[in-house]
């Protein structure tokens, strides 16, 4: 018995011995064996666009399951780190992805349909009668996967949209691995998929419910403006908005004419009449935003609303400047758009980046106004913070989503380059942009599109423009 006994407290011991040796091997093991990344992005030029704003040169950045895990000089990121894969950036710039706050995706079908009109003329003339002859499901599939090309291609890993169909769009952006915020749009008179706003309101409900925890795609209900919707719907969009915790995106005060009109139907300017109906919230993006008063931007301000700024557009459509310095110095949330290529007529952020740069220094006189660093933290983390997505996306930091694009650094128009803001800002073109990654999945390497038919978006593209000339002549 004895004996038993101390067979028995012998194994205890050993099994102890056993079970506190198998827990502090793998620690040991641990402090030594290497971080496995998916993705190493090693040389260049690392624009964080972190609170502290770090540029660093030879620097790197590891991903791990679609999230940045380690950024910084090269030998801090490399040390103690294997990778699955290597991406050289050396003599690039490694940026955060652009940030589209403003887009009708599947337009680029009606990509220079009629040019040079004032908007009420090229919406009601051009624009509603070549939607309601052609957009279909399967056009809007189309023109939203021209679209993701054209902004791939360029470096946008993050855009806004506000369209019909909007859950193909939401398939199409998914497949191409591109991050959307997407917006049915609600609108008072009957669209190719809903005929009525309720109609469409309950799409919506469906839509968002569908897509809420989608890693790429955040849903959300898109009225198309406080001209083209009644107060009730407006309202009812906003409980929606409430119950499912979703975004709502809306066109805001384009017009001098929308301003007038509210003014005189309301007694309100836009912004103003719509905080008046408890419209505004955190959870707000409205775009454009040009004819405000200085109280509608203290407004914004108040109620946390983002803001998508889009200068080509409202420059072609003559529909005025927006305020942004002074919603920038309000710290309103304030991000860059292309608009529509409709009304642009593309997609590209570089051009809409060096277009607002200058716009502003033209119109306030004062050539300090909106400095390239400024503009390109627009196109960056202030347009995540515009559409209320800055936790995940917008800076290289260690948390975020990889949503990167590396960028070369000697192409003609860019040699010799002294800042790298201002290189970005100035000289660089979409044309520039050599590789894309999204949520951590490469999806343009060299400039080959990898998750997207090039040629066949073309030739589906040009059909369609046949049949779109030929609806409009019947
Ligand atoms: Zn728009």
């Amino acid at each position: 018995m004895e004996t038993l006994k101390k067979f028995f407290s012998i194994s205890l011991l050993f099994t102890f011995a056993i079970a506190t040796f198998g827990q502090t091997m793998p620690q040991r093991d641990r402090a030594v064996r290497p971080l496995v990344c998916d993705v190493l992005i090693v040389g260049g030029t690392v624009v964080t666009m972190d609170g502290e704003r770090r540029v660093i040169e030879d620097g790197a950045v590891a991903i791990k399951d679609g999230n940045i895990v380690k950024v910084g000089d090269r030998k801090s990121v490399t040390q103690n780190l294997t990778a699955k894969r290597t991406i050289n950036a050396a003599g690039k710039a490694v940026i955060p992805g652009l940030i589209n706050t403003h887009t009708h995706a599947a337009m680029s079908l009606f990509r220079g349909i009629s040019d040079d009109l004032d908007l009420n003329d090229w919406l009601t003339k051009f624009i509603f009668p070549a939607e309601a002859k052609n957009v279909t499901e399967e056009f809007v599939r189309a023109g939203t996967r021209l679209a993701l090309a054209e902004m791939v291609r360029g470096g946008t890993t993050t855009f806004c949209d506000m369209y019909y169909f909007e859950d193909a769009v939401a398939e199409e952006t998914k497949k191409a691995g591109v991050r959307g915020v997407l917006g049915e749009t609600i609108i008072k008179f009957p669209v190719a998929d809903n005929k009525t706003p309720e109609a469409a309101l309950a799409y919506t409900e469906k839509f968002i419910k569908k897509w809420k925890n989608d890693p790429l795609i955040v849903p959300a209900a898109a009225p198309h403006a406080p001209y083209t919707l009644d107060t009730a719907t407006l309202k009812s969009i906003r409980e929606q908005s409430d119950r499912l915790n979703s975004a709502v995106i809306i066109h805001v005060a384009e017009t001098k004419k929308e301003r007038d009109d509210i003014l005189s139907q309301y007694g309100k300017t836009p912004a103003a009449y719509l905080d008046s109906i408890g419209f505004l919230s955190d959870r707000t993006i409205a775009a454009h935003s040009i004819w405000l008063t200085p109280d509608e931007i203290d407004i914004y301000k108040m109620r946390g609303v983002g803001v998508a700024h889009n200068p080509q557009s409202n420059m072609k459509l003559a529909s005025g400047v927006a305020p942004v310095p002074a919603m920038l110095a309000a710290g309103v949330a304030v991000g860059i758009g292309t608009d529509g290529a409709a009304s642009n007529n593309d997609l590209d952020m570089w051009d809409e980046m060096d277009t607002a740069a200058k716009l502003h220094k033209l119109t306030s006189n004062d050539p300090k106004t909106l400095p390239a660093e400024q503009v390109f933290e627009m196109a960056t983390i202030g347009g995540a913070r515009a559409l209320h997505l800055d936790g995940i996306t917008g800076s290289l930091e260690v948390g975020k989503r990889a949503d990167i694009a590396i960028v070369d650094l000697d192409s003609l128009n860019q040699v010799p380059y002294y800042n790298i803001y201002s290189a970005l800002v100035y000289s660089t073109k979409a044309a520039d942009v050599r590789t894309v990654i999204i949520n951590g999945r490469v999806v343009m390497l060299n400039r080959r599109l990898l998750t997207l038919n090039e040629s066949v978006i073309k030739k589906d593209a040009n059909a369609y423009r046949n049949k779109i000339i030929l609806s409009l002549k019947q």
